[in-house]
């Protein structure tokens, strides 16, 4: 929808400023601008006419973490993350995008395979010291202006993609029942194929078959950028995989993903067959995290014991209201004590590629995490969504803690007795 359409939805901002409290980029910055107030008064301003589409526009529009946070904090419930991303994608259209886009969203993003091979020469450029070279050359600018400074949160790149191990295909499981299909996220298959090891094994552990599927991206990226176009073409792609064979459920372990495709339907119009196709599909699709309570609880080992802190990514607690569930599985693991930390649901900065564009902002929004993590004295700190593992790591190696930060699925495969 066009902003001009939303006219009622702005309206109701009554700019009282309670989402200042819960705005992530407000308290890093202290800046009217960078609070759903201030980006709602944007849109009027755009709406009244007294401001005009422009370049100037990209900051204001692009440095929202779209977290959600401000909504729940907001008593008319203004959503102010839906509206920038619609704003964003009128500023393609009025503005222009950059090339990288296009070239990610409609050359990388749809080809797993592609994206593999990508994957493959960064890790060899990172662990070899090349993307120095590069970075020296000025070449690497072209992902963000930040990305100098943001590609020392990624650490050593894995040696290998998750579906290089695991082709698609069926795989046996152990239990009677039940077909899944393990949809793979990018960032599960590039950055952490070992905890996508794990989300399988347990998967297999509970299912008669585990399907690992020839998915492409969700299409989470580019639908946040505000390109729906591309976001729903990866869906379109995505539902033709998932409904090809008799799939009960169709699990995944990025928190991320699996809110995206729970939103799917909000894609396409109503009348369209692909809209009624990803209802049906959308009632299918769980979240690990979810999906992990509802199997039959497997015998679990005493393992050394450890004091664990759980962070809610956005698209887990307020995109999929998967509060209680993670703390539900890690209170009930052995060895496990487990420890609350403040603000557990306050956005890690992370916000999938934000710190390309906006380093200091998000370095900001992280140290306030790891404030909280520090304060619950805990040596693992675990969550459900790969970017947040990333930026979280990034966040307790540059303070040298010592908390293995690591994926929920992990936690639970440790437990599980050996085979
Ligand atoms: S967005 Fe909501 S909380 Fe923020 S100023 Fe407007 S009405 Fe108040
Ligand atoms: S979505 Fe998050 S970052 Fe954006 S205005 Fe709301 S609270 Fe702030």
């Amino acid at each position: 929808m066009k902003i001009a359409e939303h006219d009622q939805t702005i309206a109701m901002c009554n700019r009282c400023g309670f989402c200042q409290v819960a705005c992530p980029t407000f308290r890093a910055t202290g800046q009217e601008a960078g609070v759903a107030r201030g980006r709602v008064a944007l849109l009027r301003a755009l709406n009244e006419g007294r401001l005009e589409w422009s370049p100037d526009l990209e900051e204001p529009l692009f440095a929202c973490l779209l977290c959600g946070a401000c909504t729940t904090n907001c008593f008319p419930a203004v959503p102010t993350a839906d509206l920038i991303v619609d704003a964003r994608e009128e500023y393609l259209e009025k503005v222009g995008r950059k090339r990288i886009h296009k070239l990610l969203f409609e050359h990388l993003l749809p080809y797993p395979e592609r994206l593999r091979r990508v994957a493959r020469a960064v890790a060899l450029g990172k662990n070899s010291g090349l993307s120095s070279v590069a970075r020296a050359l000025g070449l690497l600018r072209i992902f963000g202006r930040d990305f100098p400074k943001s590609e020392k949160i990624i650490g050593r790149m894995p040696g290998y993609a998750l579906r290089e191990k695991f082709p698609p295909g069926v795989l046996e499981g152990r239990g009677k029942e039940l077909r899944i299909g393990y949809f793979v996220g990018c960032g599960m298959e590039i950055m952490n194929p070992v905890a996508a090891e794990a989300s399988i094994d347990l998967l297999r552990e509970a299912a008669l078959e585990v399907h690992v599927l020839e998915n492409t991206c969700c299409g989470l990226p580019a639908g946040s950028y505000g390109d729906r176009k591309a976001a729903r073409r990866l869906a379109a792609k995505n539902l033709e995989v998932v409904t090809a064979q008799p799939l009960d459920l169709i699990v995944t372990d990025c928190s991320s993903c699996a809110s995206f495709l729970k939103q799917y339907p909000g894609l396409f119009d109503e009348g369209d067959p692909l809209h009624e196709k990803s209802k049906e599909v959308a009632s299918r699709v769980r979240d690990m995290v979810e999906q992990a309570l509802a199997f039959p609880p497997p015998k679990l080992e005493e393992t050394e014991p450890i004091i664990v802190t759980y962070h809610d990514p956005c698209h887990a607690s307020r995109g999929q209201n998967l509060v209680e569930q993670p703390r539900q599985i890690l209170e009930s693991l052995p060895g496990v004590e487990y420890r609350e930390m403040p603000e557990a649901d306050w956005c890690c900065g992370g916000a999938g590629s934000y710190a390309l564009s906006h380093f200091e902002t998000a370095m900001k929004v992280l140290d306030r995490k790891i404030d909280n993590v520090e304060k619950t004295g805990a040596n693992v700190l675990t969550t459900s969504c790969p970017a947040c593992i990333i930026q979280l790591a990034y966040g307790v190696r540059r303070r040298n803690l010592p908390v293995r930060v690591c994926h929920l699925s992990e936690l639970i495969r440790e437990r599980l007795p050996q085979t």
